[in-house]
């Protein structure tokens, strides 16, 4: 018998977003190491937009973005799908109407592709699709496949997710007056795995007054549709979220196996980017170190101008060195070159403003001392490995609900916004006194910590190492 019919197959497919992408596709290349044949799924636009960051880039689709690691003979296959939309559809400035896509239309495309991919040796054994996907169960059951639901963000966060019924009916979420509708404003106190937590600190699509938009229909619907997987997976460690984790396990077999990303941190050998690269190493070698201030608002918020116009001024008030990147079309204005005009002069010396570049291999250089981040959930990640304490301005979705764990759990960032608007003078002193004070002190002590913790998750018989293990062994039980 082909010794490949033992192996276990598992089709990937991540959100075609950025953040979603890029812990997929080391999830992929982490189960192929143990024993796993994949099947990784792209969008034809990420994939598209991966090929043209490419330096030397083809705009051909022959491209496959495992090449390289396939040369060392890592069995993963790579195929497109289509997500509804021609290519030349703006995604970034039209959400509402691409996610309603991936919901009717890719759904269908995923379907054919499934299908297609079941013919092929060894057939798939399981279906590792994102959480956002809500057609996850459906594809599963008409192929016989293990259902896997892939958790990018923490725990807390899906906790919550996971529990909007219980909110509604204790009124802290889209609760219905006679006349208006309104959320309660109370400390939330009564979700299983979560200690005390404020409104001000779950998730916008949580805290906003209209609970019916695109997005809410779809992460309801998805957090229904979960409910039906055989098993879930988090990018998040046992040791950060341990009563969280072990809630949601009583209701569903859930592993925290993360952090997923390249330990090394070197530059990946699967092309992720969906921008090119900016090279700041031969910029950062000529900076002290520790000296250097990292900006970046990940690939999905869109600003407003105020904002950008806001972040220049506190940067240049707090006198610190940094890089900022201002990832293409973010801001809500067609006046980006006019609102930097004067602002790139007058910090020629000290400031480098990119696009977009590698972000691991930035933070990880030893000139950085601080990140100030929107609190995407991989960001976190990798400045927790990197030991670079956060200043956070969260924007959307769980970025509040990160910033929780980052300032009040951790104590391993500080806020620049809140409730209440704080003053620029305030935000320059803070920026300061991290890059150069007793605060960064003491968030670079508490980081150490919890980087000690994401060490020990991966080592040898860590607890995320002994998760994916078990997940691994379930997986084959399942499908005995
Ligand atoms: N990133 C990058 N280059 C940049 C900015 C971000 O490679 O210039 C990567 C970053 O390392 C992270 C991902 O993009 O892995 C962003 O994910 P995150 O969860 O932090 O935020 P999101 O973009 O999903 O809001």
């Amino acid at each position: 018998m082909n010794n490949d019919h033992q192996k276990p197959h598992a089709i990937v497919i991540p959100y075609p977003l950025q953040g979603h992408v890029i812990p997929s596709v080391h999830l992929a290349l982490k189960l192929e190491t143990k024993g796993f044949v994949i099947t990784f799924v792209n969008t034809q636009s990420i994939h598209q937009q991966i090929t043209k960051s490419q330096p030397n880039h083809s705009d051909t689709f022959g491209d496959d973005i495992f090449t390289d690691s396939r040369k060392s003979g890592l069995d993963i296959r790579y195929v497109v799908v289509n997500d509804g939309f021609p290519l030349g559809f703006d995604r970034s400035l039209n959400h509402d109407q691409y996610f309603e896509g991936v919901l009717h239309v890719m759904s269908a495309h995923a379907d054919e592709l499934v299908g297609e991919t079941i013919k092929t040796n060894p057939p798939p054994t399981c279906l590792i699709a994102d959480t956002f996907f809500v057609w996850s169960s459906m594809i599963s059951n008409k192929y016989n496949l293990v259902n896997v639901s892939f958790w990018t963000e923490p725990a807390l966060v899906f906790t919550l997710y996971y529990h909007v019924d219980l909110l509604r009916k204790n009124g802290h979420v889209g609760s219905l007056d006679t006349y208006f509708i309104y959320n309660r404003e109370d400390t939330i106190d009564y979700i299983p795995g979560i200690g005390a937590i404020e409104p001000k600190d779950l998730m916008s699509y949580l805290q906003a007054s209209d609970t019916t938009t695109v997005v809410h229909r779809i992460i309801f619907k998805a957090f229904k549709d979960v409910k039906n997987a055989d098993f879930i997976i988090c990018n998040t460690i046992q040791e950060l979220e341990p009563q969280t984790i072990s809630a949601l396990h009583e209701k569903h077999p859930t592993y925290a196996i993360g952090p997923i990303f390249p330990t090394g941190f070197t530059k990946s050998v699967v092309a992720t980017s969906l921008w090119s690269e900016s090279d700041c190493t031969r910029w950062l070698d000529t900076k002290p170190p520790g000296s250097v201030l990292y900006v970046s608002l990940g690939s999905y918020a869109h600003v407003s101008k105020n904002t950008i116009v806001e972040i220049a001024q506190r940067l240049l008030l707090s006198g610190v060195s940094f890089i900022w990147v201002l990832r293409p079309g973010s801001i809500n204005s067609d006046e980006t070159d006019v609102l930097l005009v004067g602002f790139e002069e007058e910090v020629k010396e000290t400031g480098l403003m990119v696009p977009w570049c590698c972000q691991i291999e930035v933070i990880s250089h030893p000139t950085v001392g601080g990140f100030l981040t929107h609190c995407g959930w991989n960001s976190i990640l990798e400045s927790v490995w990197c030991t670079v304490p956060l200043i956070c301005l969260p924007l959307l979705t769980d970025q509040f609900t990160n910033r929780k764990l980052v300032v009040d759990n951790w104590k391993i960032g500080v806020n620049v916004c809140d409730n209440k608007q704080i003053k620029a003078e305030e935000v320059a002193e803070t920026i300061h006194c991290l890059m150069n004070g007793k605060l960064g002190d003491e968030l670079r002590k508490n980081i150490e910590v919890v980087k000690n913790k994401l060490e020990n998750a991966l080592s040898t018989d860590g607890s995320s190492q002994v998760s994916l293990e078990k997940f691994i062994s379930d997986v084959k039980i399942k499908t005995q």
